[in-house]
């Protein structure tokens, strides 16, 4: 059985060792996911992420998840899509590896990934779910540690791109 898994939902909901957040480089707050992300976790997570001094492109740090049923938080900032010049999908495998790398070191067993860019950053959808699930795989296949990875997908139109995705690894 395939130790990826894609579904629809809210990920401030996902009680698992470790969510993403597609956050921005200040680690400050923002829109979309991110805000709900801190609505959901409280100020306490705000208060930590300010200890943190921001976050390059494709990195990844790690919080706790406060009021969150999520046990870590890790935080991401993804590519801004420039029409595909800048590097953006190397940037945006970077996140994917960086926050499974830092899931890994904390001991994560369980983590679930929001679709990194695809929102007010704008990276084409088809094209990132393909990057997602394929360094998703490629990293799991030499890290037996991580027992599951799910990418939680907030609408019906992204679940598909990504379901396709994953079919078409196998
Ligand atoms: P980015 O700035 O990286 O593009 P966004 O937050 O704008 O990040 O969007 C990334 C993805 O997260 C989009 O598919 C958006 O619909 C989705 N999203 C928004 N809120 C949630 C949520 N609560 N749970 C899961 N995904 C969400």
């Amino acid at each position: 059985m395939s130790r990826v898994e894609i579904i629809r939902g809210d990920i401030t909901q996902s009680r698992v060792d470790a969510i993403v957040n597609a956050a921005n480089c200040s680690l400050l707050g923002g829109g979309g996911v991110d805000g709900a992300i801190h609505r959901a976790a409280g100020p306490e997570l705000l208060a930590e992420c300010r200890t943190l001094h921001g976050c390059e492109t494709g990195k990844a740090k790690l919080t706790k998840g406060y009021r969150l049923p999520a046990k870590y938080v890790i935080h991401t900032p993804g590519p801004v899509w420039r029409g595909g010049g800048h590097g953006e999908e190397e940037l945006l495998a970077s996140c994917y590896r960086s926050c499974l790398t830092l899931a890994s070191e904390n001991g994560c067993k369980t983590v679930d990934f929001p679709s990194i860019s695809t929102g007010v950053y704008h990276f084409p959808l088809e094209k990132a779910a393909k990057i997602a699930v394929s360094t998703i795989a490629d990293y799991l296949d030499t890290h037996p540690e991580l027992e599951r990875v799910r990418m939680v997908c907030f609408d019906p139109r992204t679940e598909g791109f990504y379901r396709e995705a994953l079919e078409r690894l196998a």
